[in-house]
């Protein structure tokens, strides 16, 4: 086992080397992880907001989802999509995407695979199943590294393989086609969603990133990644992280309640999460999954044991239990509701939470979280609620939301997560608006608090997508590297 530590560390060292992102005496080192396989630990001990590591993908490339829309296949651009003049099938956004050196070499090899010409209709399912094919490409060190990480080997996976023999009648050796299925494998279990493009051009695309794929997964993750505007990783501690210790992501949504998050692990990720959060039926006091007990009308029903699947839940206050299938029907029930609210239901939605969903779940309850979170970003930002058209009430409801969210993102023991640079930012919005109102009604302005905007924007640092008045207050190696 030392010696494929010593290997994995090795090719993991060299490849950031080759990408310039290496440095001596790294925080982090690979090490056996008590969940099995490896994992990234911290070397010596590393303070709230500090650096971790960097990361560049190995590949980059479209996701399969139908829901995302065509893009360039070399800038990952959306507009004036034309076909390569070469025909090799794939579309390009500008003569300098058709000329890339890139786009030369992937060009070269997909015609070398066409036995007949591919219609302009597949064009775009040439594009989405793309990622495989740029791994073909890779250098003989960068295919080492694919091949130490972690896979999941499934039938399920390599549908892109298929699609290229199937569909698009591609030749592709035997060699290659059972590398492509496995980089597939690799892919579905380490890729993470990337957002490309400046503010009102964004596109997300997926990336392998292989540091980064390291990391294991926890409810409560001890560190923050962002994406700069290279498409590197940035990984930073969002908490303080003694030595020894293991360094996770999260994979998934840290407002969800732990039936919710560890189905959607199970199901995209395929592992059962056992981490602390999971383990406890309050989720650390904060009861995100709990509902109201329909007997006493007043006590949180918590799952007796949340690791057993369909296991019993009870109430804390007059013991009635419950089956686990009328919990998650009433989830359903509240997840569909959400899920109907468009932008102009605001006034439902604020009913909604008030009303109907006070008596049936907790505050803190997912559905409830979710839907303050969909009002945040609508309230202040979308058509007819935009800073200047709000009423006061909204502003209101809007401040009040941001503040109970980033007292519950406290509570789950996420320290300086990226949802809370996020919330921290709106609600120094919603102060700002506030101080216009008053100074146009000629009363006293609130004190300035720019502490909230400071802070947002050290959580954010590095974060393409964040926004301009963040930026603006990046130390100016920062901003240079955005250019
Ligand atoms: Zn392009
Ligand atoms: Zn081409
Ligand atoms: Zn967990
Ligand atoms: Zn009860």
């Amino acid at each position: 086992m030392q010696r494929n530590i010593d290997t994995l560390t090795k090719t993991i060292h060299k490849y950031l080397e080759r990408n310039s992102l290496y440095v001596e005496n790294p925080p982090w080192e690979i090490r056996k992880s008590d969940l099995g396989g490896f994992g990234v630990f911290a070397a010596r001990s590393i303070e709230t907001g500090e650096l971790i590591f960097r990361d560049y993908p190995i590949i980059l490339g479209p996701r399969a989802a139908l829901t995302c829309p065509p893009l360039c296949v070399n800038c990952y651009g959306k507009d004036n999509l034309r076909p390569c003049e070469k025909k090799c099938g794939l579309k390009l956004c500008s003569d300098k995407c058709q000329n890339s050196s890139k786009h030369q070499k992937e060009c070269k090899i997909v015609r070398q695979w066409q036995t007949r010409p591919i219609p302009e209709e597949l064009s775009e399912k040439l594009g989405k199943v793309f990622s495989p094919i740029r791994a073909i490409l890779l250098s003989d060190e960068d295919k080492k590294v694919v091949r130490c990480l972690k896979a999941h080997i499934s039938d399920q996976h390599g549908f892109e393989v298929d699609v290229m023999k199937k569909v698009l009648y591609l030749d592709v050796k035997e060699d290659e086609e059972m590398f492509m299925r496995f980089v597939c494998c690799v892919m579905d279990a380490n890729a993470f969603e990337v957002i490309v493009g400046s503010e009102n051009n964004q596109s997300s695309v997926k990336g392998l990133y292989p540091l980064g794929s390291l990391a294991n997964h926890s409810c409560t993750p001890n560190t923050i990644h962002v994406f700069d505007n290279n498409q590197h990783m940035i990984v930073r501690a969002s908490t303080f992280i003694p030595k020894g210790t293991e360094i996770f992501h999260s994979y998934s949504r840290v407002i969800w309640g732990t039936p919710t998050r560890r189905f959607h692990l199970f199901r995209t990720k395929h592992f059962l999460c056992k981490c602390q959060r999971c383990e406890d039926p309050t989720e650390f006091g904060s009861y995100v999954s709990a509902i109201l007990c329909k007997n006493c009308k007043t006590g949180k029903v918590i799952p007796i044991d949340p690791l057993i699947h369909n296991g019993k839940w009870q109430c804390e206050g007059c013991a009635e239990s419950i089956n686990k299938k009328d919990v998650a029907a009433l989830s359903s029930l509240l997840g569909s509701t959400l899920n109907s609210f468009t932008n102009d239901d605001v006034e439902i939605m604020l009913k909604f939470i008030t009303t109907k969903l006070a008596t049936v779940v907790p505050e803190n309850n997912e559905t409830v979280v979710e839907l303050k979170y969909k009002l945040i970003w609508i309230l202040g930002h979308e058509r007819g609620f935009t800073w200047t058209e709000l009423s006061d009430d909204h502003l209101l409801a809007k401040e009040k939301f941001c503040g109970e969210l980033l007292a519950l993102l406290e509570l789950l023991r996420l320290g300086q997560c990226k949802m809370r640079g996020l919330l921290l930012y709106e609600l120094y919005c919603c102060h700002a608006e506030q101080k216009r109102r008053q100074a146009k009604a000629g009363s006293a302005s609130k004190t300035s608090d720019k502490s909230l905007l400071l802070e947002a924007a050290d959580i954010l640092m590095y974060d393409v997508g964040a926004p301009p008045e963040i930026k603006k207050l990046w130390p100016d190696e920062i901003k240079l590297r955005e250019q």
